[in-house]
């Protein structure tokens, strides 16, 4: 017999996080983890892509008090 893991024929895929054989129920990841993993990391790029760069400190004023704006 020369028949390798027939789960991993029927998906036929790896995790493209860790790379690992992807598991039916979190396809194409392996698992929850990964899943998540990815999703921070194209969130992060899709957040970042669009637009200027921001200072770093420019970034963090926006992200924990919203634009800028005068009080009074
Ligand atoms: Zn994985």
């Amino acid at each position: 017999m020369s028949s390798p893991d027939p789960v991993s024929i029927r998906i036929g895929g790896k995790c493209p996080t860790c790379g690992r054989p992807t598991e039916a129920r979190f396809r194409p990841f392996c698992s929850t983890r990964c899943q998540q993993l990815d999703l921070g990391r194209w969130l992060n790029e899709s957040y970042r892509v669009p637009g200027p760069v921001l200072e770093d400190d420019e970034a963090e004023a926006f992200s924990q008090n919203g634009p800028a704006r005068d009080s009074d």
